[in-house]
């Protein structure tokens, strides 16, 4: 019952619960212990040799050398997230925005230009122009809906694509497998954040991609209670991304992998309620008269949709909802500021649900944001949906009693 390997006979769910986790080398125990350690003792200075040239020189994984290259909990976790991407290594990393300035730092050079989805998280936004441009790599954003038509803004040194499909606010879906033909006709790379997904909804090695990343610190971890960044590589990419994130000294603290470990046991199930809840919520609001537009890519009126249709194999928890003109800030934050179950915060991926308001031109003068009307983001969480819809209904109310 053991160390399974995730042949495409054995569901994702399965796999989840036995491999590659094998108890046999834990004393029978079914989870991985936690290590604390930076100190590995070797038994003779030849064996120091040994791991030395295994880890460096024969670029092996697994292998016990110190505590920053990981134990035994980091190596099995990796592993699973691997093949549930189906990539062909992976790497934990402190947050899932190091996981994104990494794979970029990993794969750029100076005198570099980069394209940027428009539509990617601000804060990757923030190190490609704050940081990346300083060590002289300059960056053209794009429009998330370019598609193919990607193929015009390539310049003689464009090495990078930054993609995010879904963007988290706006839900715009990209043509991935459009947008990477493109991208390595002309040998560069793709990098896809695909934290909305998770690994079980989107596989972006079947798709062309180059670079995986994801915020585990969502779905992955799912509980609110840690932070953690997933980098996958494929096979080209691996050794520039694992020499990155070792020699920049990324290190994800065992507790934490753990608690990674832990939330990827139910990730499965999770997912199944996350995306079944968000739905009826977001069919919910397509009927409300107070909306414009409901951004959740699996409704059919969400632009979109049949790219996500075709590519995507489930949704997870996290909408928009554009609300016609006419209400004002005040009128929403009165609303958000009245939901009982929905908290005011950041993140997402967590069991409890979470509302927020945006405005998507602030941060992203390059943006056409098509609507007039106020936005605010929803996380539905592992709540009934029933008490969801009624808090909901309640609240919104606060969107009428305004002068
Ligand atoms: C939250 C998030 C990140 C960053 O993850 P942290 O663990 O909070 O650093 C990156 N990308 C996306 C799409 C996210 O939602």
């Amino acid at each position: 019952m053991s160390n399974h390997s995730f042949d495409k006979q054995v569901s994702p769910e399965t796999y989840i619960c036995h491999g590659p986790f094998d108890p046999d080398v834990f004393g029978g125990v079914v989870n991985p212990p936690v290590y604390h350690a930076s100190t590995v003792i070797f038994k003779t200075c030849k064996e120091l040799e040994t791991r030395h040239q295994a880890l460096f020189h024969d670029a092996e994984d697994e292998v016990m050398y110190y505590g920053r290259f990981g134990t035994p909990i980091t190596f099995a976790v990796q592993k699973a997230l691997a093949e549930l991407e189906g990539g062909h290594r992976a790497l934990l990393v402190p947050t899932g925005l190091a996981a994104c300035t990494s794979a970029l730092l990993a794969l750029v050079k100076t005198g570099d230009h980069i394209l940027v989805s428009s539509s990617v998280y601000g804060p990757t936004r923030g190190f490609v122009n704050n940081v990346l441009s300083r060590m002289g790599v300059s960056a053209t954003y794009f429009d998330p809906t370019i598609g193919a038509g990607i193929a015009d803004l390539f310049q003689e040194n464009t090495t990078v694509v930054f993609t995010e499909s879904p963007g988290s606010q706006t839900f715009d879906i990209q043509d991935i497998p459009a947008i990477t033909r493109v991208a390595h006709a002309h040998h560069a790379r793709v990098i896809l954040d695909n934290t909305w997904a998770t690994p079980l909804f989107f596989k972006p090695f079947d798709h062309g991609v180059d670079v995986s990343v994801h915020a585990a610190t969502k779905y992955i971890v799912g509980h609110s209670d840690a932070q953690m960044g997933l980098i996958t590589a494929n096979e080209e990419t691996w050794p520039a991304i694992r020499s990155l994130v070792y020699l920049y000294g990324l290190h994800a603290a065992p507790d934490d992998v753990y608690l990674a470990q832990r939330g990827l046991r139910t990730m499965a199930l999770r997912l199944e309620r996350h995306q079944a809840s968000a739905l009826k919520i977001a069919r919910w609001f397509e009927e409300r008269d107070e909306v414009e537009q409901v951004l959740h890519p699996a409704l059919p009126s969400c632009p979109g949709h049949e790219i996500w249709k075709r590519d995507f194999t489930g949704s997870s928890g996290l909408f928009s909802v554009v609300l016609k003109p006419g209400y004002s800030k005040e009128a929403v934050q009165a609303f958000i500021d009245n939901l009982e179950y929905f908290g005011i915060g950041f993140s997402w991926g967590g069991f409890e649900s979470l509302a927020i308001p945006f405005n998507p031109v602030k941060d992203r003068p390059e943006y056409r944001w098509p609507y007039q009307g106020e936005a605010f983001r929803l996380q539905i969480g592992l709540e009934n949906p029933d008490d969801l819809i009624n808090d909901l209904n309640n609240a919104m109310r606060h969107l009428h009693n305004q002068d």
